[in-house]
């Protein structure tokens, strides 16, 4: 068994008899996708292990965040900060603030405000959906203040129209960002994140967010990472060179609805 708190039952017995069964389900849930990845991997000739599985816990509980750490998962998603804050320190409190925690990798794949810089530079480690110049300016002086070293990657708009609440810098504008960014202290800039369109072609949209890629890894060869592939669609993005995937149902279950 995994040292960590899923396995080893937790302080209060908080995970165990219907935890059980959440563990179990979880655990076929990461089988399914992780079978998924290897089969896209496979059918385009790539490594497995060159596609990173993020699981977004958005909406779930904190133990679902320490069963997926139990299971050897280390990348997780939150998209709002309130959220995600309270949930970190949910989960340092359930592991008496060791193991999972330390072992995890948060990942910021929602909306910033720029008040909001400073709070989501003490949970994350991964922001991913930096689209303003002003986002990376204020997470700059935020981790710097902090002594911390954020990953940053630019969310890139793949909507054919801008949409209000998708975020993301137009395409066109994508280089000068990453330009800005670069060397911004307290900052790496490690690639690009996208979200398919909707409606739209997963496949297309992917393949101009991995050309768009190549273009700023001329500006700065550290950016490597590729953010993209969802529930629905990790094939088209592993077709089409994404490093990263970001998957919440498929993982976890349907999300409860939210108001
Ligand atoms: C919610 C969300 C995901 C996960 O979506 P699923 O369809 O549940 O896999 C991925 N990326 C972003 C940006 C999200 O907001």
């Amino acid at each position: 068994m995994p040292r960590g708190i899923a396995a080893s039952g937790g302080r209060d017995g908080m995970l165990t008899g219907m935890d059980d069964d959440r563990r179990a389900q979880i655990e076929q849930g990461l089988l399914r996708v992780r079978a998924r990845i290897a089969q896209a991997c496979e059918s385009c000739g790539r490594d497995p292990q060159s596609v990173r599985l993020v699981v977004v816990t958005k909406t779930f509980p904190a133990s679902d965040v320490a069963i997926l750490a139990g299971l050897g998962c280390v990348d997780v998603a939150e998209n709002r900060d309130q959220e995600a804050r309270a949930k970190a320190a949910e989960l340092a409190r359930l592991t008496d603030g060791v193991t999972a925690s330390d072992r995890l990798r948060w990942h910021m794949i929602g909306q910033l405000q720029r008040n909001k810089a400073r709070s989501v530079a003490a949970w994350a480690d991964i922001v991913e959906s930096v689209d303003r110049p002003e986002i990376a300016d204020a997470l700059s002086a935020a981790a710097t203040a902090q002594g911390r070293l954020l990953q940053i990657l630019i969310q890139v708009c793949l909507d054919p129209t801008p949409m209000p609440g998708r975020g993301g810098v137009p395409a066109s504008q994508a280089r000068e960002l990453a330009r800005h960014c670069r060397g911004l202290p307290g900052l790496q800039l490690a690639g690009v994140m996208g979200v398919a369109p909707y409606p739209g072609d997963p496949d297309l949209a992917f393949a101009a967010l991995a050309r768009l890629r190549e273009e700023i890894a001329g500006i700065d060869p550290g950016i490597t990472q590729m953010s993209a592939g969802m529930s629905g669609d990790l094939e088209q993005a592993i077709g089409n060179g994404a490093t990263q995937v970001r998957v919440g149902g498929a993982v976890l279950g349907n999300r409860p609805l939210l108001k």
